[in-house]
């Protein structure tokens, strides 16, 4: 034991996130012999697209091992912004920050806009990381609860109008949703731009989720008109191209935003890495078929356990989008979820980490053999 560090009030505010802690105890029983269903952490059971990997693999081969500009390779900046403009937002490559990974794009947003005692709303179940960054800046949080209205923003469009206020700083949206897979209509989108007008608010698009869409249209927010100055639009490449461990994903916004938050990604990061670049470009350019595959992949274990749910008498609220739902479990979904790892051998993230206690979440990006492993082990232990 020492007590030779004092540390930070910003650090003791936050706790480990919760969906890496789930996925590690589950590795770590894995380990140790147990045969375990890892339904927990939100990663894609595909290996990443060959072509990807090859353009990763020619990268290195012709050198790109140093470091590049702070904000990207311009290709890849020129990429996304292409990519951008397919989804209707007007999008230049210099308003374009290559990070590495989503959360470290996230990371930046937060830290560029948030002062201390500032306002930052989520709309829960929120994915874990957005409070600790929230309280990481010394922002505090106001919440809009999603749950009693089948995890759609629609209905509670009224409940975010009480909420925000010209106080407000920063409101986070994230379509398709983690943990819900719910995917946001047009007209909540268009409700979410009134008020973020209204109350000249800006706003967090996590869009991460985009390319993991079924039986719904993805709106990106910076397209709506009045949302170009105001968005912030968040992308990665982990979920739509099973990149997670190469850790790339990107920023756009305009105006002073790219500037004011390139000091801190100079300052932490430097830059994405460099091949790892590369292959980005790969992947937006040439990937869609294998995109394809992968998503009817997930819609087809949505929509089998849905199924299984529903022949042991189990409704889910379940979504167009992303590869989670939120299973509605006892009261005490930290128990629940304890007992589930402990005697079903089945690992989920309790609803409580994304502030919807009552829930467990799945990710079902795993294989329809693994997925009805689980149902039958929580039926079998009385856990459904
Ligand atoms: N946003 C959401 C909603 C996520 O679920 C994740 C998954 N970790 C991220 C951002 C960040 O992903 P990554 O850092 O792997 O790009
Ligand atoms: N976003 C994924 C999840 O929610 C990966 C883990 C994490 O970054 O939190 O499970």
């Amino acid at each position: 034991m020492t007590d030779a560090y004092d540390f930070s009030d910003r650090i003791e505010r936050v706790a480990p996130s919760a969906t890496l802690a789930i996925s590690n105890l589950a590795a770590e029983k894995e380990a140790e012999g147990a045969d375990i269903v890892d339904l927990s952490v939100g990663e894609p059971d595909f290996d990443t697209p060959e072509n990807i990997v090859e353009a990763g693999k020619d990268a290195l081969d012709a050198g790109h091992t140093g470091y590049t500009s702070s904000n990207g390779i311009p290709q890849l900046k020129e990429a996304i912004a292409e990519k951008l403009r397919g989804t209707g937002i007007d999008a230049d490559a210099d308003e374009v920050i290559v990070t590495p990974g989503g959360k470290q794009a996230l990371y930046e947003t937060f830290q560029t806009l948030i002062d201390e005692g500032d306002e930052v709303v989520l709309l829960d179940p929120a994915w874990v990381s957005y409070e600790a960054m929230t309280k990481l800046a010394g922002g505090d949080l106001s919440r809009v609860d999603l749950s009693p209205h089948g995890f759609q923003l629609e209905p509670a469009l009224d409940e975010l109008a009480e909420t925000v206020s010209d106080d407000t700083e920063l409101l986070v949206v994230n379509s398709p949703s983690n943990p819900t897979g719910a995917v946001f209509s047009e007209t909540a989108l268009e409700g979410v731009r009134d008020l973020a007008v209204e109350h000249d608010i800006a706003v967090i698009s996590d869009e991460i989720y985009e390319r993991i869409v079924y039986d719904a249209e993805h709106v990106s927010l910076a397209s709506l008109d009045g949302m170009a100055d105001r968005t912030i639009t968040v992308n990665g490449f982990s979920k739509a191209y099973s990149m997670t461990g190469w850790r790339l994903g990107y920023i756009h916004a305009k105006g002073d935003f790219v500037g004011e938050a390139g000091k801190l990604h100079s300052h932490s990061v430097s830059c994405a890495v460099n091949f790892v670049q590369h292959a980005g470009v790969e992947a937006l350019e040439n990937t869609d078929e294998a995109v394809a595959e992968m998503r009817e992949a997930f819609a087809d274990r949505r929509d089998l356990l849905v199924d299984l749910f529903d022949e042991h008498g189990i409704d889910v609220d379940v979504g167009d989008g992303a590869f989670y739902m939120m299973l509605p479990v006892d009261e005490d979904d930290q128990a629940w979820c304890e007992a589930a790892i402990e005697e079903a051998s089945v690992a989920c993230v309790p609803g409580s980490a994304f502030n919807a206690p009552g829930y467990a979440r799945i990710s079902y990006a795993a294989s329809a053999e693994r997925l009805r492993e689980a149902v039958d082990r929580l039926v079998a232990n009385d856990l459904l």
